[in-house]
């Protein structure tokens, strides 16, 4: 098990990192982990990420309530999300929000996030849904999101403010923001070619065979050779470009 000073300084690593990438502007974006029941460290508000020292860390309860009262930085007000999420799945022990400015393209335009597209965001990502639009801070927020969710969800688009990423561990979440903002990229450079290449039902049935084989589990595996993943492509495809070649 890391020490808590070893946890402070990834978070310091991480918040770095998504400052160097350019994905998050002033001092946007937060992150945290729960550290046992009723103990979670976030990140402060009111400091850019890129600049993160571990004593700036502030620790909460899950109601939300700063408990390191000496500490000058005071928590992210985002934190009710996060705890949400953690009070949702005990599987999810680190969330990273912030706004990547690819994937947050998708998000400005409510266009959901394509699926049976690109094998890495498939295994790595899986379906990525979108919530409604709730004011930044409001209670609310965290409902949106964990209304969308399911058990093998990873990843939930926010409506017109950005992404927000779990896993079991915060180097995970992390890797999860990379992965999509990378895909978004991706997508965004394929629509400015005209046209997109959807992966066959059977193309995406032998991709989550094989995802579950990593062990990683995905319910859409049930109905992908009935062609039930891509029905949300269409608001994609009608944005940018023509279904397959022709
Ligand atoms: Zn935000």
């Amino acid at each position: 098990m890391p020490t808590q000073l070893q946890i402070r300084r990834e978070m310091c690593d991480i918040g770095h990192r998504i400052w160097h990438r350019g994905y998050c502007a002033g001092n946007e974006g937060n992150h945290s982990v729960r550290i046992s029941d009723d103990r979670v460290l976030c990140t402060p508000t009111g400091v850019s990420k890129g600049f993160l020292t571990p004593d700036q860390i502030t620790i909460v309860d899950m109601d939300g309530k700063q408990i390191d009262k000496k500490n000058k930085m005071k928590r992210t007000s985002e934190v009710l999300l996060h705890l949400q999420l953690y009070r949702a799945r005990k599987d999810i022990r680190s969330v990273v929000h912030s706004h990547p400015p690819h994937a947050t393209a998708f998000a400005m335009a409510n266009i959901p996030i394509p699926e049976g597209i690109h094998p890495e965001a498939e295994v790595f990502l899986g379906k990525v849904p979108m919530a409604d639009y709730v004011t930044p801070s409001y209670k609310d927020l965290g409902e949106s999101v964990v209304a969308v969710m399911n058990q093998d969800t990873n990843t939930v688009m926010m409506g017109n403010h950005g992404a927000v990423c779990f896993d079991s561990t915060l180097m995970g979440a992390y890797y999860k923001l990379e992965i999509l903002d990378a895909y978004c990229r991706i997508l965004l450079l394929t629509a400015g070619l005209g046209r997109i290449n959807e992966l066959t039902p059977q193309q995406m049935f032998d991709l989550l065979t094989v995802k579950a084989k990593f062990g990683l589990a995905d319910q859409r595996l049930e109905t992908a050779l009935k062609g039930g993943i891509g029905k949300d492509n269409r608001e994609f495809l009608a944005a940018f470009g023509r279904r397959k070649k022709d």
